[in-house]
């Protein structure tokens, strides 16, 4: 049974500790109608680099990645960033029609839009809800080029939409085992699962691709040869791959404290010593420019071993994240319309 473990909400003047085991979590889900915009503008280090037009139907990830950048939207809306990010999700139930109602006013001026960044497209509530597949029948519509960044293979079942659309679906795939994904992925679908879903959307005519995202300094390193292949083998054309970033407090407390649960004390002490001379001495990167790059000569390594393997197999691939800062966090929209 998981407890409820949240750091304090930077944005609130108060935050309550409890007294001896904290309570069990539960699963809240919470419909929000009121959505005005679902095409937000996101800056993307991560995933082909640059300024990205974004769609997200859900706020918060039942995923639950300990690594998720996206943990500190919650703190936004009062929430933690920590089990309240995996148990607290907002489903943004009129998406779809706002979507279609935005896409009227661009005019044929939307270049692409990505399902991803605040949580995973295809987490399980979307099962029910279907509103990615509705939004993806919205682009289809408009002949909107999409890409979909998912860990579900849930994704699958909208093949028939997909098939519509000029689309690139990436899978997150940073570990090749169960095993060790388990420590900093607990509940998403195993990396076997996604190896499948990569190959039968390849083999229904759709562009794969795999992201390894994160590389975590001192532990999945040795991996990324064999994610590579896997991904080649299911069919992937393209990859990219990007360094561990935490990007806040909230989310570097929940990161080390998750680590010391499920992995043995030396093991934790390894990967944090390597993640700080990649970062200076610190857990944290000190600029948005070094968000996703390593300061050592490892790095280099790690990068040239991704490069390597990419050509070697074919996959055009990237690892240089856009180093310029974000200079506005303004949506979109007013240069659309
Ligand atoms: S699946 Fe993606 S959005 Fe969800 S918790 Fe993991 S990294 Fe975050």
């Amino acid at each position: 049974m998981r407890h409820i473990k949240n750091p304090p909400n930077p944005y609130n003047r108060y935050s309550a500790e409890f007294v001896g085991e904290p309570p069990p979590t539960k699963l809240e889900v919470f419909e929000e109608t009121a959505t005005k915009k679902v095409i937000t503008k996101a800056f993307a280090s991560d995933w082909d680099g640059g300024w990205r037009y974004t769609v997200n139907c859900y706020r918060g990830c039942i995923h639950g990645c300990t690594y998720c950048f996206a943990r500190q939207y919650h703190e936004y809306l009062g929430y933690g960033a920590g089990t309240d990010f995996e148990t607290k999700i907002v489903v943004k139930s009129n998406a779809p029609r706002i979507l279609r109602e935005e896409l009227k006013k661009t005019r044929d001026k939307m270049p692409h839009l990505d399902f991803s960044f605040a949580t995973d497209p295809y987490l399980p509530l979307e099962a029910e809800y279907k509103l990615t597949r509705q939004c993806l029948e919205v682009c289809a519509d408009f002949r909107v080029p999409v890409g979909v960044i998912t860990k579900s293979p849930l994704v699958t079942r909208d093949i028939d939409v997909l098939q519509k659309l000029k689309v690139t679906v990436f899978f997150s795939l940073p570990f090749l085992t169960k095993e060790s994904s388990n420590p900093f992925e607990p509940y998403t679908p195993v990396p076997e699962a996604r190896f499948r879903a990569m190959k039968t959307l390849s083999d229904a005519g759709i562009k794969v691709g795999i992201g390894i995202a994160p590389v975590i300094p001192g532990y999945n390193e040795p991996d990324i040869p064999g994610l590579l292949e896997r991904a080649k083998e299911a069919g992937a054309g393209r990859a990219f791959m990007s360094m561990l970033h935490l990007d806040t407090d909230s989310i570097e407390d929940y990161f080390v404290q998750k680590m010391h649960e499920r992995l043995p004390a030396t093991r934790v002490t390894k990967i944090i010593n390597t993640i700080k001379r990649e970062r200076g001495g610190t857990l944290r990167h000190r600029s948005y420019k070094e968000r996703g790059e390593g300061k050592t000569e490892q790095w280099e390594v790690t990068k040239k071993l991704f490069d390597f393997h990419a050509r070697r197999l074919g996959l055009s691939g990237h690892h240089s994240p856009e180093t310029s800062e974000p200079e506005n966090t303004q949506p979109v929209q007013a240069s659309l319309f």
